[in-house]
């Protein structure tokens, strides 16, 4: 029998064995800089849902890309659910936010919600234990590699040769991202453009499920024999795995097939993994559940051997990614860099294409600047 003195148990001091005390969650509606549209959505603004959450004298800040009508859904239903709980203890949180939302729909509006509360207690735990995130989780990575993604269909030819030579340029992406699918007629010449911009750094395209599998397979060709690009992503609809792996099964073999960002729970993902339908797994932190739904789809990943990619929401996205086991890159998406970087202290800044969180602050790094976002509020 060990002796006291020999026992290692871990017991948390009680200011750090906090019950979790309020939550709170507001909305900001924030125009684009310019009309912005894709294969099948277009859209002048965008909703970020912030939410903060109390325990032991500490804040934690948590946010999702969403509709205003998340925040009650957080402040009520989901905030009674997490409060009096352990702030140590974000997945046991987490599968109680899960239950309480199967009658109205795990999916979509109450997946976002959960996963803005769930980042932010995590964000709470990493605060309370005076560490950064990616320390808390524990790293696979000092540094995570990104991507400039925009593009849209809207823009000029102009407009889009200067956005991804920009990315190259600035932030030294080696890799960035347009939209296609809105006109396919007009696609291979907007693609020529944009490899015209950026020389010999890689191409992608994202079609947002407006092809056809037959179209899909026809451009990939194309795009891979005349341009060189490197990763399709959602050549057809992300609900189609059967065309998608299709066309992952004939497209030409530098070329990625690439899916995911919809993911709400990880059925999805074991689902569009099992089936084999794509070479490159997309997910996205403020839609699959949190910081506690994003490691469940890693670990996903790595028992079948398919990379994971970070969809959008690149300052959060930042800490877990460091912890992924496979890890291909980060979306350095337009319009969410232009929000963090507006509304957010300690939104990190790439170098080189790479973003690294920085290690003298403690839980994301990040503080929302409520006085600034006051005039975008709508909820
Ligand atoms: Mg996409």
């Amino acid at each position: 029998m060990m002796s006291l003195a020999t026992t290692s148990r871990a017991t948390p001091s009680p200011s750090l064995d906090a019950p979790i005390e309020t939550t709170r969650a507001s909305a900001y509606l924030i125009p684009t800089d310019r009309p912005e549209a894709d294969g099948t959505y277009a859209w002048q603004s965008t909703t970020i849902v912030v939410t903060e959450v109390s325990a032991g004298g500490r804040t934690g800040l948590g946010y999702t890309y969403t509709h205003k009508a998340v925040t009650s859904l957080i402040s009520d239903t989901l905030g009674e659910v997490v409060r009096h709980r352990n702030v140590l203890d974000p997945p046991a949180a987490w599968r109680a936010m899960v239950r309480a939302t199967r009658n109205i729909g795990r999916d979509g509006l109450a997946a976002t919600a959960i996963s803005a509360l769930d980042t932010a207690i995590w964000d709470l735990k990493a605060k309370l234990l005076g560490v950064p995130l990616a320390s808390l989780f524990g790293r696979f990575r000092e540094a995570v590699p990104i991507y400039g993604s925009g593009g849209f269909t809207t823009y000029t030819d102009a407009d889009l040769r200067e956005q991804l030579s920009g990315w190259v340029e600035r932030e030294g992406c080696s890799c960035v991202k347009m939209k296609i699918g809105a006109d396919p007629e007009r696609d291979p010449h907007r693609v020529a453009e944009a490899k015209r911009a950026i020389g010999t750094n890689k191409l992608f395209v994202d079609a947002n499920g407006s092809y056809s599998v037959k179209q899909a397979l026809v451009l990939s060709d194309r795009f891979a024999a005349e341009w060189d690009v490197r990763w399709f992503e959602e050549p057809v609809s992300s609900d189609d795995l059967a065309g998608l792996s299709l066309i992952r099964a004939r497209a030409p073999s530098g070329m990625d097939i690439a899916a995911g960002e919809y993911g709400y729970d990880t059925d999805y993902f074991r689902r569009m993994l099992s089936f084999g339908a794509v070479d490159v797994q997309q997910a996205d932190v403020t839609r699959c559940g949190g910081y506690t739904g994003l490691l469940q789809v890693a670990a996903l990943c790595e028992a079948h051997h398919t990379d994971l990619s970070g969809h959008c929401a690149p300052s959060l996205h930042l800490p877990v990614l460091c912890a992924v086991p496979r890890l291909r890159n980060l979306e350095w998406f337009h319009d969410h860099v232009r929000i963090e970087q507006m509304l957010f202290d300690g939104a990190p800044e790439p170098m080189n294409g790479v973003l690294r969180p920085d290690p003298t602050r403690p839980g994301h790094g990040l503080t929302f600047k409520f006085k600034d976002a006051e005039r975008y509020r709508v909820a």
